[in-house]
């Protein structure tokens, strides 16, 4: 039997699910999870490691092997928790989908992408702690594909 006070360090249940809709998340640093939380919610949050909740139908963002954490505990606006139209595309240099719209309509040249790749490349990109889903692996599909209204053809990702 085990005690109520230990916790195993890596439970064998499996990989962890969202409390609330039973699906998985992405992993994503604690360092992400500790920027990203409001006060209240970083002093109450005792998980060591948490996975992102990417799904617009769960109002958890991160959840853990004990908690979860909502919107309101988390202190940007989840790009993927919002109806499309304003939302943040690129936490680190302030993107929304209303500059993406006004950029293609204004210029047949740069777009905000390639000006966001640039700007990456300098290292200048800080999704680590901007980002509340954090630094998207290579091969992740776009943060914007998942929406049809912002889906745009030569735009696949704004985070590189
Ligand atoms: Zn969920």
């Amino acid at each position: 039997m085990e005690s109520c006070c230990t916790v195993p360090e890596h439970a064998s249940q499996g990989p962890m699910r969202c409390p609330v809709c039973g699906k998985a998340g992405r992993r994503v640093e604690p360092i992400t999870v500790k920027a990203m939380l409001v006060p209240k919610a970083l002093m109450r949050a005792s998980d060591p490691e948490h996975l992102f909740r990417a799904a617009a139908t769960c109002p958890v963002v991160y959840f853990g092997a004990h908690e979860a954490l909502f919107r309101e505990d988390v202190i940007v606006p989840v790009f993927q928790k919002d109806p499309a139209g304003r939302r943040i595309v690129c936490y680190c240099f302030g993107i929304g989908e209303d500059d993406i719209r006004r950029e293609r309509l204004e210029t047949a040249g740069a777009l905000p992408s390639e000006r966001v790749r640039a700007l990456v490349k300098e290292g200048r990109c800080a999704c680590e702690v901007k980002n509340p889903q954090g630094v998207l692996p290579r091969s992740t599909p776009a943060m914007v594909g998942g929406s049809p209204q912002v889906k745009p053809r030569r735009n696949p990702s704004l985070v590189v």
